[in-house]
């Protein structure tokens, strides 16, 4: 049987009826429940322990998304703060830029995504990294922090070269639905460049529906449908693509 992690899906799905059977089902054991606001990474640590409790190795990811950085502000990581002792969290995120959509001013944007890089490194946790039109942004500020010892970049959207430069940083580069969406040759040049022992594979679900469920809500299970189209790209068995992302989710969120 193969088995499949989930690194990057949001709380909404746990409470879900049949989420779980159809995880079973694709052969889905593992999951990180990811926040992106105070409220959301509350859930995804309940979310976390709901896997668990079903039997899934799960872990929860709080942080505030660029979209919120405005609205939380500093005081919003210090507020992260009290919840990044709690059993079960294993990660600060998702956090970053997003210059696409700009719902937040780019220099909060900038001063909230550095303090909870700050965060991470401080306790001990990963980094689940959001960056969106704000590569170079991304890069000045990762080059400019010290680094938690795990840093993820999350639905990468890159091409070869912000792949090499993620690597470089020591990143984990994880892959969502959109490296099968028809426009992504960029997307997937860089997954043939990406050594298998640093590469993950996300649903980012509800979101980002792999082909061919482009458009419907993402549900965790489709991971090994991403999964397996990787496998297919890099001329590899899903076996063997499984197992290592498997074994880098546990790497990255430092699952035992
Ligand atoms: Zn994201």
């Amino acid at each position: 049987m193969v088995a499949w992690f989930d690194s990057h899906a949001h709380p909404e799905l746990a409470g879900i009826p049949g989420e779980v059977e159809a995880m079973a089902a694709a052969g889905v054991t593992g999951v990180v429940a990811i926040g992106t606001s105070l409220e959301m990474s509350a859930l995804a640590i309940v979310a976390a322990e709901r896997f668990r409790e079903a039997g899934i190795e799960a872990a929860a990811a709080i942080g505030l998304h660029p979209h919120d950085a405005g609205s939380a502000g500093l005081a919003g990581v210090e507020a992260l703060e009290k919840l990044a002792g709690i059993a079960g969290v294993a990660a600060v995120g998702e956090c970053g830029l997003d210059y696409f959509y700009e719902h937040s001013a780019r220099e909060i944007q900038r001063q909230v995504f550095a303090a909870q890089v700050g965060l991470a490194r401080e306790k001990g946790l990963a980094l689940v990294i959001h960056t969106r039109d704000a590569w170079e942004d991304t890069f000045a500020i990762l080059e400019g922090e010290a680094l938690p010892e795990r840093v993820v970049m999350h639905c990468f959207a890159g091409g070869p070269e912000e792949a090499k430069r993620s690597l470089d940083l020591g990143c984990f580069i994880s892959f969502s639905g959109m490296v099968t969406f028809k426009n992504s040759g960029n997307i997937r040049d860089a997954a043939l460049i990406v050594p298998a022992d640093r590469m993950l594979v996300e649903t980012d679900s509800p979101y980002l529906a792999p082909v061919p469920f482009r458009g419907k809500p993402n549900r965790i299970a489709n991971v090994a449908v991403t999964g397996r189209f990787l496998a297919e790209l890099r001329g590899e068995e899903p076996e063997t693509l499984a197992a290592a992302t498997y074994a880098n989710a546990r790497t990255a969120f430092a699952i035992t």
